[in-house]
């Protein structure tokens, strides 16, 4: 499949990588948007959060509580974002569910 985070996912394409398991990988942002910005993903491809599915939903639980390790390893100890852009309104440029961990800065809100 030709799917960048997919390709990142079995290592065809080179990532930073700052946690894996058999169900996930996070790895560093090539754009960073803060002092930490690291992505988690799922290692199967789901296209956005708008394809998951009782049957698929079970990784993003997975991916939330690695998230809470993540931040603390990345030294985020007084607090950090995730977010997920989903289909075109929302932003989103890679069509692989990933979630954006943001931290090391304070946070605006609403988000452009
Ligand atoms: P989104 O716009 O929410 O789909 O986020 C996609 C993110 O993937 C952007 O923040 C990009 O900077 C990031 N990105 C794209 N290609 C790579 C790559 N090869 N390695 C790391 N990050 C990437």
């Amino acid at each position: 499949m030709d799917c960048i985070f997919c390709k990142i996912a079995n290592g065809t394409i080179p990532s930073t990588k700052v946690y894996e398991d058999d169900l996930m990988l996070a790895f560093r942002d090539l754009d960073p948007q803060a002092p930490v910005h690291v992505l988690m993903i799922p290692k199967t491809h789901i296209a956005s959060a708008d394809a998951l599915t009782e049957e698929n939903a079970s990784v993003v639980a997975h991916i939330f509580a690695m998230a809470s390790k993540i931040a603390a390893a990345e030294g985020l100890h007084n607090g950090y974002r995730i977010v997920n852009n989903c289909g075109e309104d929302g932003g989103q440029t890679v069509q692989h569910l990933h979630f954006h961990l943001l931290g090391g800065r304070s946070m605006k809100w609403p988000p452009g």
